[in-house]
């Protein structure tokens, strides 16, 4: 009988998860990827997509149960720290097998790169110190961790144009979508003059072309820590969760 498998999105990682799920499984394999709809034009995704919060733990309880899914796989962006709560407080309740796909650490970068803090607020706090033009590409969430500094620049780059003005005295947006060239990245912080990176430390297979480009024009980065991944079973490649999710096939 087919499986159902609800995977966590909003990630590269979980996009190719998808995409590999369907090749290796074929219809032994009911594929939903869910995204919050952050996006306004998402990338294709093969297979079912869902988009849009569940309501909570509680919502995503209703929605394991009432679309019968039998596997879940977190493969959401190491900062969304809710989701991936809600999961695994929805998983427990219902008893659904559930993996945490992780992404490795990027490869410790030089001491003298920059700075590393523990949240948004201490990067507030040491961004002053460090530059006068910073540039942010979290998106818009936590951005108003930086709205007191009316001494600093900001660029801003998004996926989508905001529909309201950002929530920063001076803020100039530009967008883009990954993937993303140490060259054009240069080109970028060269053109707004920018002296301050402020980036997450989201891991990946490589270490992003933003963070090499701030490198190699010596402007100094403030990383902000990883939070702690959500106990429980996890892969540290697609290929793993493909092993998880053969394991759980019968
Ligand atoms: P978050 O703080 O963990 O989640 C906030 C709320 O958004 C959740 O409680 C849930 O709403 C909803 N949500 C989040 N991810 C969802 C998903 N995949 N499917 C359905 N609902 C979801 O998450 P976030 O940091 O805002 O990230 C939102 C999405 O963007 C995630 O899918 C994440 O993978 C992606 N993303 C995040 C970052 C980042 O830096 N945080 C970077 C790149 C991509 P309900 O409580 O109503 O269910």
């Amino acid at each position: 009988m087919s499986k159902r498998l609800l995977i966590l999105g909003g990630t590269g990682e979980a996009a190719h998860l998808a995409t590999q799920a369907i090749d290796t499984f074929g219809t032994a394999l009911d594929v939903i990827s869910s995204l919050a709809g952050r996006v306004n034009t998402p990338r294709p995704l093969p297979g079912r997509v869902r988009v849009g919060g569940f309501g909570g733990r509680d919502g995503l309880v209703r929605y394991i149960k009432a679309e019968k899914i039998d596997l879940l796989i977190d493969a959401t962006h190491p900062f969304a720290t809710a989701i991936s709560a809600n999961a695994h407080g929805a998983c427990d309740q219902t008893g659904t097998p559930r993996l945490v796909l992780v992404r490795p650490h990027w490869p410790t970068l030089p001491h003298d790169a920059g700075i590393e803090v523990d949240d948004l607020v201490a990067a507030a706090q040491a961004l002053p110190k460090l530059g006068t033009r910073a540039f942010l590409s979290f998106g818009q969430g936590g951005i108003e961790a930086f709205s007191h500094l009316s001494d600093t620049a900001f660029v801003v780059r998004l996926i989508d144009a905001p529909e309201k003005p950002l929530a920063l005295p001076h803020a100039t947006v530009t967008t883009g979508r990954p993937p993303f060239t140490v060259e054009g990245e240069k080109a970028l912080f060269k053109s707004h003059g920018i002296d301050v990176l402020v980036s997450k430390n989201s891991g990946g297979t490589a270490v992003p072309a933003k963070i090499t480009a701030a490198l190699e024009l010596e402007i100094p980065t403030v990383l902000i820590t990883r939070p702690p991944t959500e106990p429980g079973p996890h892969a540290d490649s697609i290929e793993q969760a493909l092993g998880w999710i053969s394991g759980h096939a019968e």
